[in-house]
C-alpha cells in the first residue's frame, strides 16, 4: 500500500463527500499504521516529522471513519451528533433547528456539508425549492 496515495484519496473523498470511499481509505490507513507502516506526509512541504504525521493521521482517520459511519447510518445522510445548522445555498436564509422541522417547512435537498464554515448543512429553502 502507498500511504501517501491513500491519504490523498482520503482528502479527495472528503472534498467530494464520498462517505464510502472516505471510510475505506481511513480504515486502510489506520490498519497500515497499526501494523507499523510509516505515515503519509500530512503537509508534504512542511517537514513536520514522522511522529507528528502519525498522530495527526491517526486522529483524522479515526474521526473520518466515525463520521462516515454516522452519515451512512442515516437514511437521509444526516449524521447523529452533529449540530443541525442549516442555510439555503441560494439566498443564505437560515433554516430551523432540526431536520424534521426543515422538512415540514418545505426545505429540500438538505445535505451534510462539513466543509462549510458557518453551518453544517445546506439545502434549498421553501422559496428556492423546485
Ligand atoms: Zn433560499
Amino acid at each position: 500500500m502507498d500511504p501517501q496515495a491513500t491519504w490523498d484519496e482520503l482528502l479527495d473523498a472528503w472534498r467530494k463527500r464520498d462517505w464510502q470511499r472516505m471510510q475505506e481509505a481511513s480504515e486502510s490507513l489506520l490498519n497500515w499504521l497499526k501494523r507499523g507502516g510509516f505515515p503519509p506526509e500530512v503537509f508534504p512541504t512542511s517537514g513536520m516529522g514522522s511522529e507528528w504525521n502519525q498522530k495527526v493521521v491517526q486522529s483524522a482517520c479515526t474521526y473520518m471513519v466515525d463520521l462516515a459511519r454516522r452519515v451512512m447510518a442515516d437514511p437521509n445522510g444526516i449524521p447523529a451528533g452533529v449540530p443541525f445548522t442549516l442555510s439555503c445555498f441560494e439566498c443564505s436564509e437560515e433554516g430551523p433547528d432540526t431536520y424534521d422541522e426543515a422538512i415540514c417547512e418545505g426545505w429540500t435537498e438538505i445535505e451534510f456539508r462539513p466543509e462549510c464554515c458557518a453551518e453544517n448543512f445546506l439545502g434549498a429553502c421553501p422559496e428556492h425549492s423546485e
